[in-house]
């Protein structure tokens, strides 16, 4: 779509599907090894090896200190919501069912300054807080395709 007064020469690219519903590019250089981990239900973040600062979503250059020399670790799952929407109007026919649902981003524990966006299954829209604690889990959303979602936890066992 353009806007008034813009030439539209940008071709929007396709989300890649199975079914309706979006999947992760399997052919993304930068993101290709968190996917490939949570497929494996492991949740990894890229880190820079010259700062130490984690990055979420992947980069190519650090841009704390402008170092290439990022690498893929594990983290620990545990974090607390940052922020969160309803969605009550959306877009995709596939999420039709769903609506409303929450769309959170998550603050790891390990990792504070890095949010990863989620669903928050099992979580209604009148129950989530910020700051409520969350876990990782994984939806498997195609076949050997998993994403991450976050869980509320028990706060008295953080
Ligand atoms: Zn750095």
């Amino acid at each position: 779509m353009a806007y008034p007064g813009t030439a539209s020469t940008v071709t929007p690219l396709a989300p890649v599907t199975h079914g309706l519903k979006p999947v992760p590019d399997p052919d993304d250089l930068l993101t290709r090894p968190f996917w490939a981990a949570a497929a494996e239900e492991r949740l990894v973040l890229q880190r820079c090896s010259g700062c130490a600062a984690y990055h979420h979503p992947p980069v190519g250059v650090c841009p704390d200190c402008l170092s290439d020399d990022l690498a893929f670790e594990p983290v620990d799952g545990r974090g607390r919501v940052y922020s969160f929407v309803v969605v009550r109007d959306q877009r995709l026919p596939a999420f039709d069912s769903l609506v409303p649902y929450l769309v959170a981003s998550v603050a790891l524990d390990a990792a504070p300054h890095v949010t990863l966006a989620t669903n928050l299954p099992g979580t209604g829209i009148d129950e989530v807080r910020i700051g409520m604690p969350v876990e990782v889990e994984f939806e498997e959303i195609a076949p050997g395709v998993r994403i991450p979602q976050f869980h509320a936890t028990d706060e008295v066992t953080r």
